[in-house]
């Protein structure tokens, strides 16, 4: 082959390289990717109480969980589901919830639930404060956060960029999975203090609907980092 081919070849194949960023730039969404408990609806679940009805377990639950014999397991998440059910029961949206998820879809982008819970109780939550969301990973679907598996595979399915995307939740683990997927990350506080880990989220909010100018580009980011 002549070097004229051989550059002939590379050229194509760099403008091909090319072409497939911009396309991939050019079609990639935005997900908003919210948690649930505590973020879309008001906290109820006691965690405290829900180990200390289990007993001997430390730590996030569902990896202690998964420590147990068979039996005690089974004991465990009976315990666990009980707590989950009820905690469904008494549910409650925080203010803006509904609004926050049709203003995220009215401007474009994709809008998704990222939860440790299960998914019996995550479809009775949809059901019933009929929340319009695309897609949603529960504990069942894979590893649970803080692996960035969840967000990756949700970007994944709508066809989002996670470096466009954003994770919402107001714990830790949310923000772990958001960072380690490259996707931006807003921790929501509520009433409640500002927490240690404040400063690993690249934005705080005390309400959802203070998300919409982040979204929007027009807040600067966590004053706390
Ligand atoms: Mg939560």
């Amino acid at each position: 082959m002549s070097l004229c081919a051989i550059g002939a070849i590379v050229v194509f194949q760099s403008r091909r390289v090319w072409l497939f960023f911009l396309v991939r730039l050019l079609m990639a969404r935005t997900a908003v990717i919210f948690d649930l408990d505590g973020t879309l609806t008001k906290p109820i679940l006691d965690f405290d109480l829900i180990r200390a009805e289990i007993g001997g377990i430390e730590g996030p639950i569902l990896e202690a969980l998964g420590a147990l014999s068979p039996q005690r397991r089974a004991e465990a998440e009976r315990v666990v589901h009980r707590h989950e059910l009820r905690a469904v029961e008494r549910a409650q949206l925080y203010d803006g919830a509904v609004e926050v998820l049709s203003q995220c879809r009215a401007r474009g982008y994709a809008t998704a639930i990222l939860t440790r819970n299960s998914r019996d109780n995550l479809n009775r939550i949809i059901e019933r404060f009929d929340l319009e969301v695309d897609t949603a990973r529960t504990r069942e679907d894979g590893a649970v956060k803080p692996s960035p598996d969840g967000v990756l595979s949700i970007c994944a399915e709508v066809g989002a960029a996670p470096e466009h995307s954003w994770m919402v939740g107001d714990f830790l683990f949310d923000i772990l999975s958001g960072q380690r997927a490259g996707a931006k990350t807003v921790l929501m506080i509520g009433d409640d203090p500002v927490p240690d880990f404040a400063t690993q989220a690249d934005f705080v909010v005390t309400r959802l609907a203070d998300l919409l100018p982040i979204l929007d580009g027009n807040r600067s980011p966590n004053p706390t980092v």
